[in-house]
């Protein structure tokens, strides 16, 4: 069968745009994270006919579909677990023409992150969410996870910055969900489907709104004597009433690591460090650079440095983003946690999360959207180590665990997937999982869209009487 679907994919695509080499498969079997799957073929369509027409193949051959960006996802959500068909939507990279007045453009999900900003600067406007992937993380794969990034702090998360989207659903028809008019009439569609990992349909268009690029801005990096410090400072500024555009934290060991690899001048002799970056007219960037200096000096700052020009802000920014690449000096592997826990509780959890990382014999870095309270420990290892991934594995369970008793919540911005579709009971009673069971089936009834991802084993559990099924 897996034949004869591959020959017909040829036909419609050619056969250059139907990858099924052992090689290609080697590469497609895998996204950043540690599972692997198993993939009949990865195609590459060009158009929203093509994918639709691909995935009415696929319903012929009742072959389950995944869709994927660029694979730098950390859940295993673009990596097939059943034998799949994987859709690659990354030459979708076409850019509309741009509404300066409405500030908004469609593009296709192909677009690297990062491009379109790039691409958006000429008309002093930016798409605001930035995770730290930005580089080659795709548009439609944030919409896919519901992408966070640094500044997603006062702006929000990627679901408050896409306005439509052209889905081809489960069975290939082509719809569109939300629209260009600030508020849609009807269920708000286009926030189940951002976030919805692929499960509900391919996303093949987006309009995205665009943010003005601000007049003014600062960027503060501030040494602590303690992550407790850096910690009350997060809160502190909060409660204060003042949003930074953002607020992010990194550990000793990760500025160590970041130092030895850019050079940016991180304070080596701190235990913490805080980021932040303020925005706004030069008067207001003023006003918040010293509230936050006033704070942080009242919580013990050691050292609180602004940068001066554009090329120092940038230095600084580029320690923060080279963080995962600074972690290979240290082992081969690394494993990127993604938990949420309350911020008044950020210095508790991560001391438990130390403890379980030393009872483990790992080494942890940390580096945080830390106004979000977004925590995410970054264990170094060696995979070829006999029984180190076990190891990694099982203290992930345990500091998930730790975040979710503290009020927390399984994932911050990287997904459920499969890697953590297994602990959603823990944040989800039966009738919770029955009802967005009910959703996914309602886009989905044939099960083919990127199965076995998000919602465990019998989550659809009640039939319509609310009975047990
Ligand atoms: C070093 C590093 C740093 C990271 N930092 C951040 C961060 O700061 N914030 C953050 O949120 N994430 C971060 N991530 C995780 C990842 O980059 C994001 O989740 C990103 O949004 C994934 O984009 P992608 O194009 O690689 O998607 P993929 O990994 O290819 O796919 C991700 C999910 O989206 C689905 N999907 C992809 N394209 C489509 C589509 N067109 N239609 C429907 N579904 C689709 C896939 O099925 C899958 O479930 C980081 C990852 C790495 C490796």
């Amino acid at each position: 069968m897996a034949m004869s679907l591959i020959a017909d994919l040829e036909r419609l695509l050619g056969s250059d745009r139907v990858r099924h080499h052992p090689l290609d498969l080697a590469v497609f079997a895998k996204d950043a994270g540690v599972v692997s799957g198993h993939v009949i073929a990865a195609v590459l369509p060009d158009t929203t006919q093509e994918v639709a027409a691909v995935v009415r193949l696929a319903n012929q051959y009742d072959t389950p579909i995944v869709p994927r960006g660029a694979g730098t996802g950390l859940a295993g959500g673009a990596v097939p677990v059943r034998p799949g068909l994987l859709v690659v939507l990354t030459r979708l990279a076409s850019i509309g023409e741009v509404d300066t007045v409405g500030r908004s453009v469609w593009v296709g999900p192909g677009v690297v992150n990062l491009d379109l900003s790039r691409k958006m600067k000429p008309y002093g406007l930016h798409f605001a969410p930035d995770p730290s992937s930005q580089q080659a993380c795709t548009i439609g794969g944030n919409v896919g996870t519901n992408a966070g990034g640094p500044h997603c702090l006062a702006d929000g998360t990627t679901v408050a910055h896409i306005y439509a989207a052209e889905l081809v659903t489960p069975t290939g028809e082509v719809v569109i969900v939300g629209g260009d008019a600030p508020d849609t009439p009807g269920l708000d569609l286009r926030a189940v489907v951002v976030g919805s990992e692929g499960t509900l349909g391919i996303v093949t268009r987006v309009l995205v709104r665009l943010m003005q690029d601000p007049p003014d801005v600062a960027t503060l990096l501030i040494g602590f004597p303690s992550v407790e410090s850096a910690a009350t400072t997060v809160s502190d500024v909060i409660a204060s009433g003042l949003i930074p555009a953002a607020l992010e934290m990194m550990d000793k060991r990760m500025v160590e690591a970041v130092e030895n690899f850019v050079h940016a001048g991180y304070p080596l002799d701190a235990e913490a460090v805080l980021l932040a970056e303020v925005t706004g007219t030069p008067a207001s960037v003023r006003s918040d650079t010293q509230r936050i200096s006033a704070i942080a000096q009242d919580n013990r700052a050691i050292d609180v440095r602004v940068a001066v020009d554009i090329d120092e802000r940038e230095l600084l920014w580029k320690g923060r983003k080279s963080a995962f690449g600074a972690v290979a000096q240290a082992a081969p592997d690394y494993y990127l946690h993604d938990t949420v826990v309350p911020r008044t509780r950020l210095v508790e959890v991560m001391e438990r999360i130390y403890e379980i990382a030393d009872r483990y014999g790992l080494t942890m870095m940390n580096v945080f959207h830390a106004g979000d309270g977004n925590l995410h420990p970054l264990v170094a290892f060696d995979a070829k180590e006999p029984g180190a991934l076990g190891r990694v594995q099982a203290a992930a369970r345990e500091m998930v665990l730790v975040s979710i008793e503290a009020g927390g919540s399984l994932s911050g911005e990287h997904g459920i997937g499969v890697e953590k579709r297994d602990l959603m009971p823990l944040v989800f009673s039966a009738a919770d999982l029955d009802a967005q069971a009910r959703i996914k089936e309602a886009f989905d009834p044939d099960g083919l869209m990127n199965p076995d991802k998000v919602l465990p084993k019998g989550s659809r559990c009640f039939d319509a009487s609310g009975g047990p099924l």
